[in-house]
């Protein structure tokens, strides 16, 4: 069955680098770095930002191997952002946010540093700026009751 992609690869995907099954992202997906999951389902997964920009910044990924919005299969970009709703109404509730910020970046000329495709989902309260990208780690006890957290509202 087409997914759509059978049109779209062969003249945006052939200039693009292929996915590599060794970056930060996959090695989560397959338990080998350890991470702040906050949800999972068949299709995809969601964890805590290591550097986060503010509180209860989130991550939302497909379990399959796409690098970018390029190469995704529409079958599975349908669950990425069905997920990236569901984590963006729990972030708002779980941290208070007066609004929301989503993100997503494609090859190093759009911003992108880890090349597994994902969603940014950044709660945001008014007048307070975003820490900039990369700038310091977050407490990993701070991280784990934030994704206890948001699990808990992603339960309910
Ligand atoms: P970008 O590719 O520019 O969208 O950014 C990648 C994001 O991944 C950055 O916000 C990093 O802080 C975050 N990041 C990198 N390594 C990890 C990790 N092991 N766990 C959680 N977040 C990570």
């Amino acid at each position: 069955m087409s997914s759509g992609n059978d049109v779209l690869m062969p003249t945006l995907g052939s200039a693009m680098p292929s996915y590599d099954p060794n970056n930060i992202f996959a090695k989560i997906l397959r338990g080998e770095l350890p991470a702040h999951k906050v949800y999972e389902d068949e299709r995809t997964f969601a964890f805590l930002d290591i550097m986060p920009r503010a509180p209860g910044h989130t991550l939302v990924i497909p379990k399959a191997s796409a690098r970018t919005i390029l190469d995704i299969a529409t079958d599975d970009l349908v669950p990425l952002i069905k997920t990236t709703q569901k984590v963006a109404r729990a972030a708002v509730k779980v941290f208070g946010g007066d609004g929301l910020t989503i993100q997503q970046f494609n090859e190093p000329a759009g911003g992108q540093v880890v090349f597994h495709l994902h969603v940014h989902v950044i709660p945001r309260q008014n007048g307070v700026a975003l820490k900039p990208a990369g700038s310091a780690m977050a407490d990993s006890g701070v991280l784990s009751e934030q994704a206890l957290r948001l699990a808990a509202a992603l339960q309910s």
